[in-house]
């Protein structure tokens, strides 16, 4: 297992302290050929285990697991199912990657992490790091509500605040810079995030007795899920139980929509500022995987739709009718999925991933 840089191919050991290429490319993770073993005596994303990257003892459920995973999938209308990612520890689907990570930084021996985040990554990893006994400081911007603060605070966090999201990415890298003991938490540059969230389709692909829908609707933002979900289909594929996989279809909000108008090829000057989307989870300007995030939905056939604030909300409302409580990232990937049904883009059952309670924004 080793780290390859994205844009040079260079190859650097995993232990290494970098967290990028000297080039500024991010790195990728090669992992050696393994087999998909479901131990169905564990109940939480570690019956993967055998396709999960850890550099320790591979066999067994790490400590720190808070039994994250195996969340429901339930039925909607039209024959398409909600993925209830939203029920992992912290709230959001961000805990299948979270664990992963810490887990790779305890193995790793550190005593304090660093994570950017205006939101649900810093509060799942400042959980995880607690149960690790693992120091975290988390950079969010001023504007972070008082409410998820305290949440970090209260999971003995260092919370550094000031200035908007892309000033948080630049005050964690020069606190990072002269510190290489810290490690870079991150769910946009390490890549063992994304193989964490990648057993959401492992899930599903369990759930539907071994199938896969046409579609899977995601949200994007800074790609986890989407690049998550991309390893997902290509471990499936080398372990031969599925031929192709679900078209990734994924949502941005109208108001930032970076991937949006990189995928469809529309020129850049329709998005203005992060803070016009009530979609705070995928208000990202300038996500820095985007090559590797339109690569990965054209080889799965799908496609990339932006929706309105007004669509948001009126998803949003929906969902409530239906008992189902989430917050407004992932109410616009239920309006991108309405969309998608509605111009007639979806004929079969697809399964729509929700990432967020709806109590995170309340
Ligand atoms: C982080 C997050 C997203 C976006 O995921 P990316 O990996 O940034 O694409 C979507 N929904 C929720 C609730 C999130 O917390
Ligand atoms: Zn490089």
């Amino acid at each position: 297992m080793r780290y390859r840089c994205y844009i040079c191919s260079s190859t650097f050991e995993v232990t290494t302290e970098h967290y990028r290429c000297d080039c500024g490319g991010l790195f990728v993770l090669e992992i050696e050929n393994s087999v998909l073993e479901v131990d169905r005596s564990d109940w939480s994303l570690w019956r993967y285990r055998s396709l999960i990257p850890v550099i320790t003892d591979s066999s067994s459920t790490p400590t720190i697991s808070m039994g994250e995973g195996m969340t429901p999938l339930v039925a909607d209308s039209d024959g398409s199912f909600l993925k209830l990612d939203f029920l992992n520890p912290t709230l959001s689907y961000k805990d299948r990657g979270s664990v992963v990570l810490v887990a790779l930084a305890k193995a790793l021996g550190v005593k304090e992490v660093a994570i950017d985040s205006s939101g649900n990554a810093g509060v799942s990893v400042a959980a995880y790091a607690r149960r690790a006994s693992i120091g975290a400081h988390v950079f969010v911007p001023e504007s972070t509500s008082p409410k998820k603060v305290r949440q970090l605070q209260l999971f003995n966090a260092e919370v550094h605040k000031g200035g908007d999201r892309s000033f948080a990415a630049l005050a964690i890298a020069e606190f990072l810079d002269g510190r290489p003991e810290i490690f870079y938490a991150s769910h946009v540059y390490n890549p063992f995030f994304a193989h964490g969230v990648k057993t959401v389709l492992f899930e599903i692909f369990e759930q539907l007795q071994m199938r896969l829908p046409t579609e899977i609707v995601v949200p994007v933002g800074n790609g986890t899920l989407v690049l998550g979900i991309h390893e997902a289909i290509n471990d499936l594929k080398r372990a031969s139980l599925i031929q192709t996989g679900p078209k990734i279809m994924a949502v941005q909000a109208q108001a930032c929509a970076p991937i949006y108008e990189a995928f469809r090829q529309v020129p850049s000057s329709s998005y203005s500022s992060p803070t016009e989307t009530i979609a705070e989870g995928i208000a990202i300007t300038s996500p820095p995987r985007v090559n590797e995030i339109i690569s990965a939905i054209s080889e799965s056939n799908g496609d990339v739709i932006a929706v309105s604030e007004n669509e948001i909300l009126d998803a949003q409302r929906g969902l409530l009718q239906r008992g189902v409580d989430v917050e407004p990232t992932a109410a616009a990937t239920y309006a991108g999925y309405l969309a998608l049904r509605k111009s007639g883009c979806i004929e079969d059952a697809c399964v729509v991933v929700l990432t967020g309670a709806g109590l995170k924004s309340r």
